[in-house]
């Protein structure tokens, strides 16, 4: 299980309590470094992150119709959000793990931890897209980028979008638990509403793998007939076979189809890092976490946990998702620290997705999960509310939604 690492220790301050290293700046090892010692201030809790500055995936779709500027997405700091919360940011890479001797490998140096949280979120499975060799995989990563994993791809892509002279320009739903249901929906939203604003003869092309809009349906469909009829053409129950990135054809089981520019959205899967480390679930069909999923602790491992996108619950693959469970986990961790432990109870998923961008006009979902202990499965709660009906007030709360994550992460 021993990786390669620089096999010197990390730069860090000597423990003064349990240590606990949480890998991942992102929604869900943000709410547990801040959560995890604010529950248990004898946590000497140490962030290790890779990227060296934040810019959120969440709300990237609105800076594409000029809704937001990027600082409203990249405006929020590691070092202060470790300062204000009592925890050390470690910029580096994870590379390894002995959880033999309880060693973290990173490109910096060696950390010791006493827990480990795991908090990667996804990677991109370009297989599910037909896409084999890694050719044509750098040719899609580097020209049509998916835009729901890096900030330089939501660079891109608002590039193209804000240069597009007309035509089609392409977006996709892959199959699977992809990250954050709604967003391809609420991106061709965005998309066509800047074309139609800048008087573009552009259409969105949504090729949709699934046979409907796979949330919020409703308000979703109400969106691109109402407004957007000349703009976005949504087909679903396609799915891309192959692509070919210098002719810009997708092919699909019984069509061929051509494009001018686009996004385009493979499969995911956990994040490789889980791989890497040893703590993947070969037998799941998106490789993601093999974990309690009640505890999030590795099967055999309880100083290891690993949670966000990459656990392998069915739950919507979303940042509230991931900050509530993150706040969960962290009583987990209190608790076991202190040789006690607590009740599961379900993180919840609040999303908001804006339809309109002028005026601001959103829809919304307000969902829990409930467990079946018996078939040890979750599904979406009963209590689970829908608000499809698109108006101004929604349209307030997908940015005042937005602001209060970064308030809860960074602050
Ligand atoms: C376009 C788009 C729109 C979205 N809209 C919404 C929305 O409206 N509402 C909503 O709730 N959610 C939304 N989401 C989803 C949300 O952003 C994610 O579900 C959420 O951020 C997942 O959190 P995470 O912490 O699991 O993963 P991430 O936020 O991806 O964080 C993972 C972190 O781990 C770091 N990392 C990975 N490997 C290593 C390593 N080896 N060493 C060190 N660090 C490493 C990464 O750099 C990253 O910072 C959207 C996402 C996208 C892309």
């Amino acid at each position: 299980m021993r990786m390669l690492g620089t096999g010197a220790k990390a730069k860090l301050p000597k423990a003064k309590g349990p240590r606990l290293v949480v890998v991942g700046g992102g929604s869900s090892g943000l709410t547990i470094a801040k959560y995890a010692k604010k529950e248990y201030p004898n946590f000497d809790v140490v962030l290790v992150e890779k990227r060296d500055m934040y810019s959120s995936c969440f709300s990237s779709n609105l800076w594409y119709a000029g809704v937001i500027n990027l600082e409203f997405l990249a405006d929020h700091s590691f070092l202060d959000a470790a300062k204000n919360n009592k925890y050390t940011f470690f910029n580096a890479t994870v590379t390894g793990l002995d959880r033999t001797s309880r060693k973290l490998l990173t490109t910096e140096g060696e950390i010791d931890y006493d827990y480990l949280v795991l908090a990667p979120g996804i990677s991109y499975d370009y297989s599910r897209i037909g896409v084999k060799d890694a050719e044509t995989e750098t040719a899609l990563r580097m020209t049509y980028p998916g835009g729901y994993v890096n900030p330089t791809e939501h660079v891109t892509i608002k590039q193209k979008v804000q240069g597009f002279e007309g035509g089609v320009f392409l977006l996709n739903t892959p199959g699977g638990n992809y990250r954050c249901l709604p967003a391809p929906y609420e991106r061709a939203c965005m998309i066509a509403s800047y074309f139609k604003k800048s008087k573009i003869k552009a259409k969105v092309l949504l090729i949709d793998h699934n046979p409907d809009i796979t949330i919020k349906a409703k308000g979703f469909h109400a969106a691109f007939s109402e407004l957007y009829k000349d703009y976005i053409e949504y087909k679903p129950s396609m799915e891309i076979k192959s692509v070919d990135v210098e002719k810009r054809t997708i092919k699909t089981e019984f069509d061929s189809i051509t494009f001018d520019d686009g996004a385009i959205y493979p499969g995911v899967r956990g994040s490789t890092l889980l791989e890497k480390l040893g703590v993947m679930d070969a037998k799941n069909p998106q490789r993601e976490a093999l974990i309690d999923t009640l505890k999030y602790n590795v099967i055999g491992d309880d100083r290891v946990y690993v949670t966000g996108d990459s656990r392998p619950h069915p739950y919507s693959k979303s940042a509230n998702t991931a900050n509530t469970e993150a706040k969960y986990v962290a009583k987990v961790l209190a608790a076991r620290a202190q040789g006690k432990d607590i009740e599961w109870y379900s993180p919840e998923t609040i999303c908001y997705s804006l339809v309109n961008a002028s005026p601001l006009e959103g829809i919304s979902v307000d969902a829990t999960y409930s467990y079946d202990a018996k078939t040890k499965s979750f599904a979406f709660s009963k209590d689970t509310k829908m608000f499809e009906d698109r108006d101004a007030s929604k349209g307030r709360g997908t940015l005042s939604w937005a602001k209060g994550m970064y308030r809860d992460m960074f602050s």
